[in-house]
């Protein structure tokens, strides 16, 4: 009785809250979830994870940063549908949409043999007070699908934003890297000493959350760093 309530519930939610794509905003047919299948197909795929090296990543951190492996997986681009999927998955509650492309990319993550050599993933953190006010941190969801499939840890009590940053858009490249000079620490560096650690983030534009997040990675004993993020912004 309660399962065809339910079924009801969720009917009527339905005719009053149409499931629509996180992608396009065009209502979802029965048999989609979260993003419909002209979406799917039309992904702004990177192909970074199979270039493995020459990709835009190894361009911005030539020199900067060392890191074993590095990838986008979609390229973020104006009203495209990078953009909607991170817009709703960072401002919307749509953390499903992690989960969706946690999954969608493991496959093929999973037959990269350098996937094989890391010990641990980190999410690139939010401030405490950002995360109280948004209730959720946008890599979460996508972290979690990484960690189940590819059978890696999630290690987030390593990395700590301690400043809280006003928004970055109106800065220079020079003024962003200067301004997140020590808004990350460090605390129980002995948990990710040796490791291999699999730096994690929504969104690349300039590179210099990640740049910050891995020097101070890099600075405990014997750790190496890999970078994934969903999107690329290309400029
Ligand atoms: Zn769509």
């Amino acid at each position: 009785m309660i399962k065809f309530f339910d079924k009801i519930h969720k009917n009527l939610l339905n005719v009053v809250f149409p499931a629509i794509c996180n992608g396009c905003s065009k209502l979802l047919l029965k048999n989609e979830k979260i993003i419909c299948s002209h979406c799917i197909h039309n992904l702004p795929l990177t192909h970074h994870h199979h270039l493995l090296k020459e990709t835009e990543i190894h361009k911005v951190f030539y020199g900067l940063v060392p890191f074993e492996f590095g990838a986008s997986l979609l390229y973020f681009r104006k009203k495209g549908i990078a953009q909607h999927l991170m817009h709703n998955l960072k401002y919307r509650n749509q953390q499903e949409i992690g989960t969706y492309l946690g999954n969608y990319f493991s496959k093929d993550l999973m037959k990269l043999p350098i996937f094989k050599d890391i010990d641990g993933i980190i999410p690139v953190p939010l401030h405490k007070k950002r995360l109280h006010e948004r209730g959720y941190n946008q890599v979460t969801t996508f972290c979690e699908s990484l960690e189940k499939n590819l059978v890696i840890p999630i290690i987030d009590d390593v990395l700590i934003k301690s400043k809280n940053l006003k928004s970055q858009i109106q800065k220079s490249k020079g003024n962003r890297l200067e301004a997140n000079k020590n808004v990350f620490l460090i605390e129980n560096a002995h948990k990710i000493e040796g490791k291999h650690l699999l730096l994690v983030d929504d969104i690349f534009t300039t590179g210099a959350t990640i740049e910050a997040c891995a020097k101070e990675i890099l600075k405990i004993k014997n750790t190496k760093i890999s970078i994934l993020t969903m999107a690329y912004t290309q400029s």
